[in-house]
Formats: structure tokens, C-alpha cells, sequence
């Protein structure tokens, strides 16, 4: 099978062909139809967090069950599905509560093992970790969902109880932030969204943000937001991953706000100088998002279903697979083009 896979952190990735993926016992290997292009994968790709060389990246997919392992029970060849980039490993206490996204067992293609770059992907633990696609959702659009849509989601919802009328603060409006400001409006908060990229916010303005604040031009960002908000943020998100903008999350909450760190923060940037003192005597709540289980999918599912949510929005460009990798190898650099997602299907509209 074709597959785009890299030799080395930081070698350009090549597409070449590879062997096919042995089924695992109780998993599937699914044809892939889309695959989303990440920032995941560039820290993977950099070596910021570490994977076995030679490696192929790809942990935001959809497509088609091509093979069933033994002990699956809920899945059949042709199946329509998508995956939580965390797979959990369907046996221990943590996925039978149904949090799959921490189990200690967990797999992550694209990480642990061979991703989605590639025409065919094996996927372990199929009863626990593979979503039914609805038939309104096309492939490029699921792909779309698999890490950042779906991190958004589950990062406003389960952590930040966001209520309608509440203010959403988001800082940095990159894939994640972007679907964050979506999903904020959806919910019916009011929406202040935080970037240095002008062309993110005017998008971010444009999916129906209340208000922007332009981090270059601004000295300090946290009270910025506590003035346009009246007081600080309900729920705040730093959906990009830096130091900088963890602080100033926490920072622009008003008290009993609840900050979701989103954004990977890695290496040299993991340990973030959150203000405690704040968190004490406002007492404020801090929480890691690590995706969403697949059992969560249904919800957001039925909202992009029904209209409410349209994360085909986000999707800036369609590319093939023959130029994943140099798409892979750009995906750090600011974009307000939206999301960039490989189809391997059919041609899809808008497809470059
Ligand atoms: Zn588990
Ligand atoms: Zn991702």
C-alpha cells in the first residue's frame, strides 16, 4: 500500500509503498478515506514527542472497515467510521468507566504505532474506540473532527460546563481555537477570541465571535479580556499550547472560572508559571483535555447531524496524499486558511 512515512525528525516525509498492516485481534484495519494534516504530528515530526523511525503520522481519520479482528462484535467490512485519536485499550477500569481518553493502555496511530498517512491504518480495541458515521457526514468533514473539533467539544462541554450567555475566552485561533469559537457560539456564550494573526481573527469574527483582542498589539492580554467581559471569562481555553498564553488564560478568568489547557504543551514548555495564588483565592478550576472517547461522539455527532455544528467550515483545503508530507512539514506556521484535511477517496468538492 502507499503510505507517507519519514526516516529521521525532521527529514522531509516521502510517499512510498509499504507493507500492509496485520489486523490485531480484536481491533480493524480500516481503509482510509480522509486524514486530517495536525499540529500533533509536526511535534511528532520534530521530535518533541518521540515515535519509532521510521514512522507514518496521521491520527485524524475516517473511512471504511476493510478488516474485522477476532472478538469484534459491534463491527462489519464497509462500515462508515471515525476514531478518538486516544484508543483505549477496552479492558481496563479507566475505559469501562468510559474514560478511554486517559487509559494507561491506550494506543494513538500516528504515535504509538503506524498512522493514517497511508491507504490502509489498523485501529486496536474496536468495540471501544470505532464512531458510527451518520450518513450526512461525509469523510473529509469526520477526518476534520478527530482531534481538534472533537478536543473543542469536549474541553467547553465536560470541563467547562459552558452555559449559554457565559463568556468564552479563546486564546489562539488555530484549528482548535477556531472550533472552540464555533462551538462557544453554538452553545449560545459570548465568545472573545485571542490571537497575533489578524486574518484569525476576522475569522473568528466571522464564525460569530463577540469581541477580538489582537495579543500583538495588546500589552496585557488577561486584562483586556477581563475589561471587554466585564470581569473575566466564565470558561477560558488556551487552544494553541504556550507558556504565554496557559498564564494569560488562567489570568483572564473572573473568579470560580474554569481555564481547559487544549493546546499540547511539551518539552521546555510543560511546566507553565500558572498563578496559584489566583487559582486559590478565586478559586478557580484548571483542567487537561486529552481528546474525547468515542462513547462522547454520539452528542456531538447529532449536532453536526441536525445543523447546529458545521466543522466542513474549518476545512480549508483538500490535498492528496502525494503531498501530505511538505503539508506536514508547514503545519506549524500561522494559517487562517483553516484546516488543511488529505482525502484518498473519491474526488470531494473544492479538492485541490
Ligand atoms: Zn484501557
Ligand atoms: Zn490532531
Amino acid at each position: 500500500m502507499k503510505a507517507v512515512v519519514y526516516d529521521d525528525y525532521g527529514r522531509m516525509p516521502e510517499l512510498r509503498d509499504v507493507p500492509e498492516p496485520e489486523c490485531p485481534s480484536g481491533g480493524v484495519v480500516i481503509a482510509v478515506k480522509a486524514t486530517g494534516v495536525c499540529r500533533s504530528d509536526w511535534h511528532a515530526w520534530k521530535g518533541h514527542d518521540p515515535v519509532s523511525l521510521p514512522h507514518t503520522p496521521g491520527h485524524e481519520l475516517a473511512g471504511v472497515v476493510a478488516s474485522v479482528g477476532s472478538g469484534v462484535r459491534d463491527w462489519a467490512v464497509g462500515d462508515r467510521v471515525t476514531v478518538p485519536f486516544v484508543c483505549g485499550c477496552g479492558l481496563c477500569s479507566w475505559c469501562l468507566a468510559g474514560e478511554a481518553q486517559v487509559c494507561p493502555d491506550q494506543t494513538q496511530p500516528g504515535f504509538t504505532g503506524p498512522g493514517s498517512f497511508a491507504e490502509l491504518v489498523a485501529i486496536h480495541g474496536a468495540d471501544t474506540n470505532l464512531v458510527r458515521l451518520p450518513a450526512s457526514v461525509d469523510f473529509v468533514t469526520a477526518a476534520s473532527l478527530g482531534c481538534r473539533f472533537a478536543t473543542a467539544f469536549r474541553a467547553l462541554t465536560t470541563h467547562g460546563r459552558l452555559g449559554s450567555g457565559e463568556w468564552l475566552a479563546v486564546h489562539g485561533c488555530g484549528g482548535v481555537g477556531l472550533s472552540a469559537v464555533m462551538i462557544g457560539v453554538a452553545l449560545g456564550a459570548r465568545v472573545v477570541a485571542v490571537d497575533v494573526n489578524p486574518a484569525a481573527l476576522e475569522r473568528a469574527s466571522s464564525l460569530g465571535a463577540t469581541a477580538v483582542v489582537d495579543g500583538g498589539a495588546v500589552e496585557d492580554v488577561a486584562a483586556a479580556i477581563r475589561e471587554v467581559t466585564g470581569g473575566g471569562a466564565h470558561v477560558s481555553i488556551d487552544a494553541f499550547g504556550s507558556p504565554e498564553l496557559a498564564v494569560a488564560s488562567v489570568r483572564s478568568l473572573r473568579r470560580r472560572g474554569r481555564h481547559v489547557q487544549a493546546g499540547l504543551l511539551l518539552g521546555a514548555n510543560a511546566t507553565p508559571p500558572l498563578p496559584m495564588d489566583l487559582v486559590i483565592s478565586q478559586e478557580l478550576e484548571i483542567y487537561g483535555s486529552h481528546g474525547m472517547p468515542a462513547r462522547d461522539y454520539p452528542a456531538m455527532l447529532a449536532l453536526i447531524d441536525g445543523g447546529t455544528l458545521r466543522p466542513a467550515d474549518l476545512v480549508g483545503q483538500v490535498i492528496r496524499l502525494e503531498v501530505a508530507g511538505a503539508a506536514l512539514a508547514t503545519s506549524d506556521q500561522a494559517s487562517a486558511a483553516g484546516m488543511t484535511v488529505v482525502s484518498l477517496g473519491d474526488s470531494h468538492p473544492g479538492e485541490r
